[in-house]
């Protein structure tokens, strides 16, 4: 039988808050995992009074494999901003179709978030992480055959 989906398909998603511990059931659209090209990927959920947003880092199986009590996506945006040009960077580059097996939360995060663009310093401010343990993990998955290399970049 031909199963058809539609491109609003959602599915739902069970999430513990770390911070207020309330369980969250939300649908997340099935396309937004789906397409994506992290696995996993990072969903950022508000909820709660006062409100206040988690983020749930949800595999291609749509099983949320970590959870952050922050807003990851509003992080992103503020490392970002302040990257500044001619900068020697530490970046690491995603590998595809990896799969996640004995990889641990840390881990995950960061496999969530590396693009080939962010570098370790922007990671570890994204994750409130010290900035070696994010080099050495990064390196770890390296030679895991998670990540594909950590590069140093000038641009
Ligand atoms: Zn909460």
């Amino acid at each position: 039988m031909l199963e058809t989906r539609s491109w609003a398909a959602v599915v739902e998603i069970k999430v513990e808050c770390p911070v207020c511990s309330q369980v969250i059931v939300t649908d997340i659209r099935e396309a937004q995992v789906k397409y994506s090209l992290r696995n996993p990927v990072p969903i950022v959920l508000t909820h709660g009074d006062p409100e206040h947003a988690i983020t749930a880092f949800v595999d291609k199986e749509f099983r949320v494999r970590a959870v952050s009590g922050v807003n990851i996506v509003q992080r992103i945006q503020e490392a970002e901003s302040r990257r500044r040009p001619l900068e020697k960077r530490f970046v690491p580059f995603p590998k595809e179709n990896v799969d996640l097996k004995g990889i641990d939360s840390f881990q995950l995060k960061i496999m969530a978030l590396v693009d080939g663009r962010r570098s370790v310093k922007e990671l570890a401010e994204i994750l409130n992480a010290p900035e070696m343990r994010v080099k050495i993990v990064c390196e770890q998955l390296v030679r895991m055959g998670k990540l594909d290399s950590v590069k140093v970049v000038v641009e």
